[in-house]
């Protein structure tokens, strides 16, 4: 183990205060996630390329695009790198959003994310370019080991995946965990997701109680075990908020005071209470 010693470092993304983290073990590299726009995966391209180090990997945790938008622009700066998610599920959730995406718009700011179809031969290929791993661990080529799982219930998203390394000691927990950002509670998290999400949360604390891991999230930075009850309080917090509030107005207000510095409230935090209390008024 000594002589394929893993190293992380994180490249922080600005849309969506979103993490990506590469992996080396000074013979190769392994990119997870991909921030969410091109423009900001050209920086990420110039940061691996600072490395001189062969890029093997795409590894993309879930299917939200401020995951996996960069994938186009590494793909053509890394053209031996694979694209690799842990299941079908994971992948077929992408291609969904981005189908979704194209239908409402958005991937006019992305276009070369449009998916490839008849009508547009030039799209991007996500049945090609993307594999499925199916298994439990990656090697990066010259050694060392991330384990991988994705068996969770939906939480934050339909299928997540999460990436411990025994090396570093530390759990990636992709988007169960934020620090310091608001969450994304917004469409596609409904109440039983919400549930789920706590659930997991707990058995996290559990799991790796007195274990000393290193926390890295989704978004914002990283901690020890603590933040599992971090997230676990924010969660609570919003539930209340959106069970008292009479107002998105009033939601937001509240949510802005508990959490003051948390970043993203004019994006995450905005759609998040737009859509409970749209649920709640439904209800
Ligand atoms: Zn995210």
């Amino acid at each position: 183990m000594a002589n394929n010693h893993l190293t992380v470092e994180v490249f922080k993304g600005k849309a969506a205060s979103v993490n990506s983290y590469l992996f080396s073990n000074g013979q190769s590299l392994l990119v997870m996630d991909v921030l969410r726009s091109s423009e900001e995966a050209t920086q990420l391209a110039d940061f691996i390329k600072s490395k001189q180090l062969p890029l093997t990997t795409i590894f993309i945790t879930h299917g939200h695009p401020d995951h996996y938008t960069g994938m186009d622009v590494l793909k053509k700066a890394f053209p031996e790198a694979e694209i690799l998610v842990a299941t079908a599920e994971v992948k077929q959730d992408i291609i969904g959003f981005s189908q979704w995406m194209e239908s409402v718009g958005w991937l006019d700011a992305e276009p070369n994310l449009k998916p490839k179809s008849a009508e547009n031969p030039s799209g991007f290929d996500y049945d090609q370019h993307i594999n499925v791993l199916n298994a439990n661990t990656i090697t990066l080529q010259g050694g060392g080991t991330l384990e991988i799982k994705s068996d969770y219930h939906s939480a934050e998203a339909e299928h997540l995946t999460t990436v411990y390394s025994q090396d570093l000691n530390a759990l990636f927990t992709s988007d169960f965990c934020y620090n310091g950002v608001h969450l994304w509670l917004g469409q596609g998290v409904d109440t039983q997701h919400i549930q789920n999400w706590k659930a997991e949360l707990q058995n996290f604390k559990q799991k790796y109680a007195d274990t000393g891991v290193t926390i890295y999230p989704g978004h914002g930075d990283s901690s020890d075990t603590k933040l599992f009850d971090v997230v676990l309080s924010y969660i609570s917090d919003f539930e209340a908020t959106i069970q008292h509030a009479e107002t998105k107005e009033v939601a937001m207000a509240k949510m802005q005071a508990l959490y003051p510095d948390w970043e993203q409230s004019d994006f995450l935090l905005l759609y998040s209470v737009d859509y409970h209390m749209g649920l709640k008024a439904a209800n």
